[in-house]
């Protein structure tokens, strides 16, 4: 498979990646086979954090005998020094490692997080620390907001930025893409099937290699979903033609007042409704465990009913750059999420 340098970093990853979210899903066993084949079909860059369940673990496992062949890659979210210290270690004994080529500041949401990492004590301090003990070898950052991207990629803390990027949320394309180019960060594009909203590999993968500095990383739990991904890879042709640039723009029509890109524009809501996490419950149920959504109490249902203190002010629809209907989203989303919790009763 093609590789490309990921930004100023030595690493030579393959033109695709694989993200962690999806292999939580299946079993076990069935999961570090995915991971194993994803190896076997020549990918060479897995991406996970700490925060996502048993992902790491998993990913260890699969990976024990074979790390030489792996460029692996991990996020941590605390702001502070202590915290991000111990973070690091933990990553590095779920993945059975002891040293991580690409840690990144895992969701760096607004300013306020973004001065608190870099601050002295900060998250920052622990990241050059554990870089000096040869723990980590690089560090990139991932966020969903455009603005925080952008002076994070322009200032010269950070190797690599990790931001959604498909042919629904394309927010990245006009500036961060090109700027990063220019900075030379490794651009990762995460979400290329828009987190699980868009179904077609052909379209949703050549879409993001039409950028030759962005790497995509698409979440899968499936060995047959892994195939079709490498065979669009490997096919070379990534040109889109006329009618699949007009089927782009169909559901482009159809989904993008639609689709909360979780930029955080929004927040916060005075009532404390946790507005992203509630709009993404489709995409959530594809791609996280099963048992997450069955439990009342779990932190995603309970997140998910905080958008019963919405007092429809509409505050946070005059904040969204993308005009999202949010009152009548989270109405939704809340009966499909207490509806699978009262099947599963
Ligand atoms: S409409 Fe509801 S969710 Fe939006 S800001 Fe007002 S209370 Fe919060
Ligand atoms: S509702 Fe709009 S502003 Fe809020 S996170 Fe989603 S896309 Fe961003």
């Amino acid at each position: 498979m093609k590789t490309v340098k990921l930004g100023k970093t030595d690493l030579e990853v393959t033109r695709i990646g694989i993200g962690g979210i999806p292999i939580q899903r299946p079993p076990e066993e069935e999961a570090i086979k995915v991971i194993q084949h994803a190896l076997d079909l020549g990918i060479n860059f897995i991406d996970t954090a700490l925060g996502y369940g048993d992902s790491e673990i998993r990913i260890g496992k699969a990976i024990a005998e074979r790390r030489e062949e792996v460029i692996l890659a991990t996020k941590g979210g605390w702001r502070d020094k202590k915290s991000a210290l111990q973070h690091i270690d933990s990553s590095l004994q779920r993945l059975q490692t002891d040293y991580i080529d690409l840690w990144q500041f895992h969701n760096i949401g607004d300013f306020e997080a973004y001065e608190v990492l870099l601050k002295p004590g900060g998250a920052m301090e622990a990241a050059k620390e554990a870089l000096e003990a040869g723990k980590i070898r690089h560090i990139g950052f991932s966020s969903h907001s455009l603005d925080v991207a952008l002076k994070a990629v322009a200032s010269s803390h950070f190797e690599t930025v990790q931001f959604p990027l498909n042919f629904i949320s394309n927010e990245a394309v006009d500036e961060l893409v090109p700027l990063a180019k220019k900075e030379n960060v490794g651009f990762i594009g995460m979400k290329p099937f828009a987190g699980g909203n868009l179904r077609d590999a052909n379209l949703a993968i050549k879409y993001v290699l039409q950028f030759d500095n962005v790497v995509p990383d698409p979440g899968t739990g499936k060995v047959e979903e892994i195939e079709e991904i490498v065979n669009i890879v490997n096919s070379g042709s990534w040109e889109l033609t006329p009618q699949e640039q007009q089927q782009m723009e169909a559901l482009r029509n159809e989904l993008g007042t639609q689709l909360c890109r979780q930029c955080g524009y929004c927040m916060p809501c005075p009532q404390g409704v946790v507005i992203s996490l509630i709009l993404i419950a489709r995409g959530m149920r594809k791609l996280w465990p099963e048992e997450l959504f069955n439990e009342p109490e779990w932190w995603y249902p309970k997140y998910v009913a905080s958008g019963k203190n919405c007092i429809q002010c509409g505050e946070c629809e005059e904040k969204c750059p993308y005009k999202l209907p949010i009152r009548e989203m989270i109405s939704e989303n809340i009966e499909f999420i207490e509806g699978i919790i009262q099947r599963k009763l």
